[in-house]
């Protein structure tokens, strides 16, 4: 099965962009995943090609019409997934990211200007998908992020299959850190353990590293992995102030 990406946007030039090179570029060659665009703005109704509007109620900058949106989005539905792609979505993860790529692919809208009206996601089953906390000019550059993180899942396009299964995230941790050659550099050397040949004792290291890091700096990760490790016993659970 081949992961079909189709791509909503006004700036159809902006793809494959970074993905027609590399990993990404090289499996796209090979047929392993696909790509389409849709221009949004072929779906205007006026003879200007308007896809925007102002905002109702007033404010700076402009909106995307619900209808013109929905008539894009309607032509290419077929039940793979629906992401549109917004600071008020669902932050992203590794867990969905690999969800969607065992699935048939994804149909990802890419908004602009101060982005969607509210109505199309009562109206349509689209995922709103956040890819960080921060504000993009467009929601291309997300939609490519998107991509690029399941296209790396997909079989055969990463070189070896396991170098995925220690990746940060997929443990519920940051993945520990890494050397290489020189074993000296600027008076810094790689950490014994490593040249020690000794496995198990490089596994310890590693796990060690990885959850020391993860509590240094991604307390909210290593909270989420520690609650899903030590799970209360049933019905032990601390009751809540308004239970
Ligand atoms: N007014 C909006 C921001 C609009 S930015 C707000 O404050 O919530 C314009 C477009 O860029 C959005 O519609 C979205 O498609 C994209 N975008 C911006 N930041 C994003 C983010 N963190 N994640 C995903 N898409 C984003």
């Amino acid at each position: 099965m081949t992961f079909a990406a189709t791509i909503l946007t006004l700036y159809p030039d902006m793809f494959p962009g970074p993905l027609g090179t590399s990993l990404a570029g090289r499996a796209l060659g090979e047929g392993k995943w696909s790509l389409d665009t849709v221009n949004i703005r072929d779906f205007a109704i006026d003879k200007h090609r308007t896809v925007d509007d102002t905002p109702a109620g007033g404010g700076a900058g402009m909106v995307l019409r619900v209808d013109v949106v929905a008539s894009a989005l309607d032509s290419v539905a077929d039940g793979r997934p629906i992401l549109a792609m917004t600071p008020r979505g669902k932050p992203l993860t590794q867990e969905r990211v690999r969800e969607l790529a065992a699935g048939p692919g994804a149909i990802v809208l890419c908004g602009r200007f101060e982005g969607f009206d509210e109505r199309l996601f009562d109206a349509r089953p689209v995922e709103q998908v956040s890819i960080g906390d921060y504000v993009l000019s467009g929601g291309e550059i997300g939609a490519l992020v998107l991509l690029d993180a399941c296209i790396r899942l997909l079989p055969g396009v990463m070189g070896a299959p396991s170098s995925g299964d220690e990746e940060s995230f997929e443990s519920g941790l940051l993945e520990y850190p890494h050397y290489t050659r020189p074993v000296e550099w600027e008076g810094r050397t790689i950490p014994e353990v490593l040249r020690s040949g000794d496995h198990a004792k490089i596994a310890a290291w590693r796990k060690s590293m990885a959850e020391t890091d993860t509590r240094l700096r991604r307390p909210d990760l290593w909270e989420r992995h520690e609650g899903a490790r030590v799970q209360p016993p049933s019905g032990a659970r601390r009751r809540k102030k308004d239970d």
